[in-house]
């Protein structure tokens, strides 16, 4: 290759990707790849679909672009109407844009723009929660509460609130910022909003299901209703970014839909388009948009790329084959699979602390000690072992780091497109078990090939 990339990967010598279909991406070597990661949870409907590279080029072909302030377009509005029929926002109204970090920044103008519409500006604080990811630009970055990536930039940031975790399985370790009860969180929600004024707050932003930072934490049972009952009460937006639980990933159309909920505002990329072209939106519930773009409010926001018709064309196609194809229902029955296969090779494993997830998004956390739950020390980087060791036998998975106290914690996120075969699940399940024997023994037995990841 050129040499002239600034590359986004720390493999000395990425491979080649050339060519991809189902769930699979073939290299320039010939050398096929299972990807039980689906990138970065991104390919729900699976690599290679002629139908949505006919659809994107069709639209490029007559219209690849219109100014978003000055036309709307068929595939805009098409789209806008097609999915409110799944999303859990009532009445929604769509503001598409080009990513999930873009979207995270719409949702909270838009937060921001409804309280000044309501004559309410003293409303500017936005709590968030540890051990969540909401994107890169700095908003959302000052949004995320995982320190890893907030380290580097920690003094442009601090803008936001965060409160703790909902993260059953480190609930009250020191370092963790996590609670395990969805009383005692709506209680500490409760108490922050009280300090901060409730008249001063403007929205509470969680992801349904937690996923890079955590791997596929799911809250307790009666945590979401707890929570929406707090910003209703305080009259906070709740603002679910639904980026990568959203589009079936975990078994439900949305994350939300498992605890019947109905968000103010939802953010979705990702799993939107799969992959096929960069592409998010924000949903505003009817209240919302409707006081927002009501005379006396206004909504100053924008991108070159808002409202773009090849975007919303590819994320039309892909909604037409996520519900032709049932793949949503996919997603649950090869979830439940998949964590099965997982449970059967790795559940009594002395360095595998949880298997967890629901449909297929589903977290390994990796442990030194399993009584303890204490993790292994990041400067052994065993996630990133596990990874390259997996990598070694054609799967990819995802890896994460911090979990346990914002440096040590290591996790694998797994999420193969929907479209992913029995043999395929038994195939990531056997790879990911051999690379964790491998590159996660426990802390006292040796592991001179740790670093490596390789036998
Ligand atoms: N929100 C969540 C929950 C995500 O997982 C991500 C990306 O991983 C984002 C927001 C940011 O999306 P993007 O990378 O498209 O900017």
């Amino acid at each position: 290759m050129s040499g002239r990339v600034f590359r986004r990967s720390t493999i000395a010598d990425p491979p080649i990707a050339v060519d991809a279909h189902g769930s699979t991406i073939i290299d320039a070597a010939g050398r096929a790849y299972l990807d039980a990661a689906g990138g970065a949870i991104v390919v729900n409907v699976g690599h290679g679909r002629r139908e949505i590279a006919a659809a994107m080029a069709d639209q490029a072909g007559r219209l690849a672009y219109a100014h978003g302030s000055t036309f709307t377009t068929e595939p805009v509005e098409a789209y806008a109407r097609e999915v409110a029929d799944v999303l859990p926002v009532d009445d929604p109204a769509i503001y598409p844009v080009s990513g999930g970090s873009e979207a995270i920044e719409t949702a909270l103008k838009l937060a921001r723009a409804y309280h000044l519409a309501r004559g309410e500006s003293g409303r500017a604080t936005v709590i968030a929660r540890w051990g969540s990811y909401h994107g890169n630009t700095l908003g959302a970055l000052d949004l995320s509460g995982r320190r890893p990536l907030r380290r580097p930039y920690e003094p442009w940031l601090g803008r936001f609130r965060h409160v703790s975790a909902a993260y059953p399985y480190r609930a009250g370790d020191p370092g963790a910022n996590a609670l395990g009860s969805g009383h005692e969180l709506a209680a500490e929600l409760d108490r922050t909003i009280q300090q901060a004024g409730p008249d001063t707050v403007a929205a509470f932003v969680a992801e349904p299901i937690v996923g890079a930072t955590l791997a596929a934490v799911v809250p307790p049972d009666d945590y979401w209703t707890a929570i929406a009952e707090v910003c209703r009460r305080h009259g906070v937006l709740l603002i679910a970014d639904e980026v990568m639980t959203g589009f079936g990933r975990t078994g439900r159309w949305f994350g939300m839909d498992h605890w019947g909920l109905r968000p103010d505002i939802l953010v979705a990329a990702k799993g939107a388009t799969s992959g096929y072209w960069p592409f998010g939106f924000v949903a505003a519930s009817e209240r919302v948009h409707a006081t927002t773009t009501a005379p006396g409010g206004s909504f100053v926001h924008g991108f070159t790329y808002s409202h773009a018709p090849i975007g919303a064309a590819v994320a039309r196609e892909v909604l037409r084959i996520l519900r032709d194809e049932s793949l949503v229902a996919a997603s649950a029955a090869k979830g439940e699979r998949l964590q099965g296969l997982l449970r059967d090779r790795l559940a009594d494993h002395p360095a595998v602390g949880d298997i967890r997830g629901r449909g297929l998004m589903v977290g390994v956390e990796l442990v030194a000690d399993r009584e303890t739950r204490r993790p292994f020390p990041r400067a052994e980087r065993v996630t990133e072992s596990v990874v390259a060791g997996a990598r070694e036998r054609g799967v990819l998975l995802y890896s994460g780091t911090g979990s346990a106290d914002g440096t040590d914690g290591d996790t694998i996120l797994l999420g193969p497109p929907f479209v992913v075969t029995d043999d395929e699940l038994i195939r990531i399940a056997d790879a990911t078990a051999q690379a964790v024997a491998v590159s996660a023994a426990p802390a006292s037995a040796s592991a001179p090939d740790r670093a490596s990841g390789l036998p």
